[in-house]
């Protein structure tokens, strides 16, 4: 396997940089905390790595129009790591608490935000490449299996449950993602699988998220429920912000993409051994606007 560096954005448009082309076989690599365990795992192939690193911003900037037409707000590269983000004051609260909440020091230092949009599936039965729906399969283990940490909603075809607490900070947050290619909320990015197509993002082959503007919120929070205090996936994370007036909140761990909690807690479609999952996604919510209101 070759480690080839892109040399531009336009390059990888191009497909002029050999390494951009999907049929290569090349995959782009970050901080490579979620490419390199699903190489040496067998559930990634790649015919080259592709260091975006030199290509892909890591600033973080405070501007006073992130548009033309829109407030202020925070610009991210999508190559700043976890670590930066969690501490730096012009990043909005919920997001700097799902960084720092989100795996382990060693990881956040080398996780970029980018890579942490993009990252798989914890399912188990897909990580043990069971021939699952998500493998192309016609079968969802889980349904019947192990699903105590699965999806509550939108479960249908494929129960997994979105391990992204960043994920779900930036959709309260009503982020915007610009890529190589377009411009899209960061609601975009993501899709539900179905039959035809079992992706669960949007991105293409050689569309690369460059830059993330999240606009100024009065008033944003992350809480999350897990396994033990401290590096662990989301049972349920909560993140709320207030921005212009209007309340937005969005749960990670609950469904197979983030999650825009649009009706109430009480839609979701637990499976039978995780309805435990609700309860403590109700009790997070109240919490979590509670706050809000407390400034
Ligand atoms: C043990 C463990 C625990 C974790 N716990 C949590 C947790 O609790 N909460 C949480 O939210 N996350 C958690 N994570 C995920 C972690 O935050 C991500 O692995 C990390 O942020 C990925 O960033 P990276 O730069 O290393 O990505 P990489 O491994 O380099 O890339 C990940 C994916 O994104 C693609 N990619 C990377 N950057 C770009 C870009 N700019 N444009 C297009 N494609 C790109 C790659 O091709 C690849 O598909 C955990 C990970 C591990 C291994
Ligand atoms: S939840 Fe999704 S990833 Fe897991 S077994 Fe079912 S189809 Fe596969």
């Amino acid at each position: 396997m070759q480690l080839q560096r892109a040399s531009s954005t336009e390059a990888l448009l191009d497909g002029a940089d050999e390494a951009s082309s999907s049929a290569s076989g090349a995959v782009p690599l970050h901080g490579g905390t979620e490419v390199v365990p699903l190489l040496r795992a067998g559930l990634l192939q790649a015919d080259a790595l592709v260091d975006i690193r030199g290509v892909v911003p890591c600033g973080i900037e405070v501007l006073d129009r992130l548009r033309p037409a829109d407030g202020g707000g925070t610009r991210i590269g999508a190559g700043a790591t976890l670590a930066e983000l969690e501490c730096d004051p012009q990043v909005p609260a919920a997001l700097r608490e799902a960084c720092r909440l989100a795996a382990s020091p060693q990881l956040r230092n080398m996780g970029s935000v980018g890579g942490n949009l993009l990252q798989a599936t914890r399912c188990w039965y897909w990580r043990l490449k069971w021939p699952c729906r998500l493998h192309g399969g016609d079968e969802c283990f889980a349904h019947e299996g192990e699903h105590r940490e699965h999806a509550i909603f939108a479960n249908d075809f494929c129960a997994s449950a979105h391990p992204s607490d960043v994920a779900a900070a930036l959709l309260a947050l009503d982020a915007r993602l610009r890529t190589n290619r377009r411009e899209l909320p960061v609601a975009e990015l993501y899709r539900l699988p179905t039959e035809d197509d079992r992706r669960t993002t949007t991105l293409e082959p050689g569309e690369l998220i460059l830059e993330i503007d999240v606009p100024e919120p009065e008033s944003s929070v992350y809480l999350k429920a897990m396994e033990r205090k401290r590096w662990a996936f989301p049972i349920v994370g909560v993140a709320a912000a207030r921005t212009g007036g209007v309340t937005r909140v969005a749960l990670a761990g609950v469904a197979p993409v983030p999650w825009l909690l649009e009706g109430g807690i009480d839609e979701a479609t637990p499976l039978p051994r995780n309805a435990y999952k609700v309860e403590v996604g109700r009790a997070l919510v109240k919490r979590a606007l509670a706050a809000l209101d407390q400034g």
